[in-house]
């Protein structure tokens, strides 16, 4: 029987366990890092909370005898991804990352590309209306800015108030293009901020964005860590893992 940690955070890593689930050559763990409070069933057995760095996920995967490591956690969750190919290449575990492709802008579409959230908020004119859906690590940077009001979409209710000139959307997604639309307006939104997921669920803020005629500011992915194997779809996962059993 083979041991697989999948890296998880993201409806890929879901959709990939969904797939594991009950094969009887593989026992499959999948890792949250812990940032949702009540995260959605990932279908196979779960651990939450970091390991410690690169080393204590390398003492993770010696200690459970791990034979494959796969790095399914979002685009911008780059230190994780790191971490598991200094860990896979520490313990001699298979590694993959399987990072979706990132989106490119589609027409009608208005978009402005930087380099990070810093740029991002910076690029925002003074009186603007952010909605943004870069997550609450982008929190600072926003609430800085009291001279626009931002709109941040968190997954769980927040425990106080914006700490700026905002308020939190509280949403899990996926969201309808509907839903977007409807989120846009009720917001009075003047441009969207985002990072660049990929995948086609999370594109419909996008299509809201442009029949509305609104800017899309987006943050620009950097590359994985080199050297690592990278796929970009479940499929394609399922396929690297099957090979190897
Ligand atoms: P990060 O900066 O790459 O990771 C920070 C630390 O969080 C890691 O060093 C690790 O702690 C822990 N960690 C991250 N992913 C983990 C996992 N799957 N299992 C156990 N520990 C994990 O990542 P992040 O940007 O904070 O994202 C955290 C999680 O949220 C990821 O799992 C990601 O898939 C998900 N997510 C991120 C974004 C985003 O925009 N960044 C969006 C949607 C979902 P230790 O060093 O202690 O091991």
């Amino acid at each position: 029987m083979k041991r697989l940690l999948l890296l998880g955070g993201t409806a890929q890593a879901r959709a990939l366990a969904a797939r594991l689930a009950g094969n009887p050559d593989l026992t499959v763990t999948l890792s949250l890092a812990g940032r949702t409070a009540q995260p959605l069933d990932q279908g196979v057995p779960t651990r939450v909370g970091g390991f410690g760095g690169a080393a204590g996920l390398a003492e993770y995967l010696a200690a459970t005898d791990t034979d494959f490591l796969i790095d399914a956690t979002h685009p911008y969750a780059q230190q994780m991804s790191r971490h598991a190919d200094q860990a896979a290449h520490d313990t001699g575990a298979a590694c993959l990352h399987l990072s979706r492709p990132p989106w490119g802008p589609a027409a009608g579409e208005n978009w402005i590309e930087v380099p990070d959230i810093d740029t991002a908020v910076a690029a925002l004119p003074p009186g603007a209306r952010a909605f943004t859906a870069t997550g609450r690590g982008s929190l600072a940077a926003f609430a800085r800015r009291t001279d626009i009001y931002t709109c941040l979409r968190v997954i769980d209710p927040p425990a106080g108030p914006f700490p700026g000139h905002g308020e939190f959307i509280v949403g899990r997604p996926p969201f309808t293009v509907e839903a977007e639309l409807q989120a846009l307006r009720r917001t009075r939104a003047t441009h969207l901020v985002i990072k660049n997921a990929g995948g086609d669920a999370g594109r419909t803020k996008l299509t809201a964005a442009a029949q509305l005629g609104l800017p899309i500011i987006i943050v620009a992915r950097t590359p994985l860590p080199e050297g690592g194997e990278v796929v970009e779809t479940v499929d394609a996962a399922f396929n690297w893992l099957a090979a190897r059993l």
